[in-house]
């Protein structure tokens, strides 16, 4: 997707600044010209991107900071926390509790997913143990409830709609109570779209949520709305309480950045983002993971979540007990490293770490960066066992190193360039020291705690 580029983008702008000798005035002010440039060509709103601007100027006061400080971490902090602040509204959208009815209306424009959207819902809430049901209330769109069915019946989800009827409230009502009596503790209510913002869809949606009294409303938004964005989700607020955002085709081209915009607009977080057709390509959305991800910092829940995923269950005790030891010695490296080439399972996992990929495997230059993994591993092949099972580079004395380039058929200064690239791994693999591993679903705390 192309919120990477913009990530990529912003993350060049903050390594110019970091290698500029001195940070001064002009050095900040090309540092955030480049990352307003790179968000607006995103499509994040213009104001957002210039208070974002003028946020981080003033927190990153230079002629205050003594010259103790460290700019460049101070100045990184407050880019990304701006970023943080745009995409998170302070305060929690509802979340539907097991056991107590509650009923979640989707709005949305025509096309945007939403009736896609509310089966992924639906379906994800079921596997987490609710009771879903998905009523139809798109009288306006032909095949809208066969659609609805389609995709219910699949996933074995309760629906109710009707060929016949033509009051969208009345549907509402109906399946609502419904399903109520059956005891559903999540039900689903998929309103009409139409291609425009118009009188008549915003009119139907404001009878259907006064009639049904739905304790969230969710604006599902097409993440290549593009600068629209702000003005479309905030007409929606305008007419109904949208309470939580979801922006779907994740996956596509889109810019992406209107997604920024949609969450100023409607003062609601996104809870969610829609990555493919099928119904498990949907993924919760947590901020702080993913502006992480998105300025190359790596994503902790993400990495724990792929860990219990894709890491065969015999080999995660392994995996995660060195983990949590901290010790990265250069046998871990070397394993690593052979993971990554293969791309197994724990090479997608390691990718995910942060360090291994955006440095280590920069995008576009795969060919190159694997071929300086071989390279490394060539020198690796000429240490003896106690030199790849220590953690301590200090073994790696000058003449040890000299051995090495001549036993490997490098230069020395490549063996001093691989202990360098250990050196700045194990340093990152050390924040996993002491990590107590959470179970599935606690990852959310473990990433706030790991990105504070
Ligand atoms: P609605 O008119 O808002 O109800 O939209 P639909 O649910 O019918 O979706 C419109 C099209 O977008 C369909 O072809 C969906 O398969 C597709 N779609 C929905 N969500 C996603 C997504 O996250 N990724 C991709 N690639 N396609 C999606």
């Amino acid at each position: 997707m192309v919120l990477a580029q913009l990530g990529g983008s912003i993350s060049r702008a903050l390594q110019q600044m970091s290698n500029a000798t001195i940070i001064d005035e002009k050095v900040l002010n090309e540092c955030l010209n480049e990352i307003t440039r790179a968000l607006l060509q995103s499509d994040v709103q213009f104001k957002l991107v210039r208070d974002m601007s003028t946020n981080i100027k003033k927190i990153v006061n230079l002629d205050d900071l003594a010259a103790g400080h460290n700019k460049r971490r101070i100045i990184q902090k407050a880019v990304f926390d701006e970023l943080c602040k745009i995409l998170d509204p302070g305060k929690p959208s509802f979340t539907p509790k097991k056991g107590k009815p509650s009923v979640v209306m989707f709005v949305g424009l025509q096309g945007s997913g939403k009736t896609t959207t509310s089966t992924k819902y639906a379906f994800y809430h079921q596997k987490k143990g609710w009771k879903p049901a998905l009523v139809c209330a798109d009288t306006f769109r032909a095949g809208a409830f066969d659609q609805l069915k389609q995709n219910a019946t699949k996933a074995k989800i309760p629906f109710y709609g009707s060929y016949t009827e033509s009051d969208p409230v009345k549907i509402a009502v109906d399946g609502v109570e419904t399903f109520k009596k059956e005891n559903c503790d999540l039900i689903i209510v998929d309103t009409s779209g139409r291609h425009k913002q118009e009188a008549a869809l915003f009119e139907e949606m404001r009878q259907v949520s006064e009639a049904t009294e739905p304790d969230l409303v969710i604006f599902v938004m097409d993440s290549s709305i593009g600068q629209a964005a702000f003005d479309q989700a905030q007409a929606f607020k305008q007419s109904v309480a949208v309470g939580a955002v979801i922006v779907t085709k994740m996956d596509g081209h889109a810019k992406g950045g209107g997604a920024l915009s949609a969450v100023a607009a409607t003062k609601s977080p996104v809870i969610f983002i829609g990555t493919g057709e099928h119904m498990d390509e949907f993924e919760v959305f947590d901020v702080k993971p993913f502006v992480s991800r998105l300025l190359g910092m790596g994503d902790w829940s993400g990495f724990m979540d792929k860990i219990h995923e894709v890491v065969p269950m015999d080999q995660q005790p392994e995996l995660l007990q060195k983990l949590s030891e901290g010790h990265f010695t250069l046998r871990i490296m070397y394993e690593q490293f052979q993971n990554i080439l293969k791309m197994g399972p724990i090479g997608q996992v390691f990718s995910m770490l942060p360090g291994f990929s955006a440095e280590l495997m920069p995008k576009g230059r795969e060919k190159e960066s694997r071929a300086k993994i071989k390279r490394y591993m060539t020198m690796m092949d000429s240490m003896t066992n106690e030199e790849l099972d220590s953690s301590n580079p200090k073994l790696m004395t000058e003449s040890r190193i000299m051995r090495i380039a001549r036993g490997s058929g490098r230069q020395v200064h490549e063996v001093m360039e691989m202990m360098e690239e250990y050196k700045r791994l194990a340093k990152i693999w050390s924040k996993m020291k002491g990590l107590k591993i959470p179970k599935k679903g606690e990852m959310s705390a473990l990433s706030r705690n790991m990105n504070a």
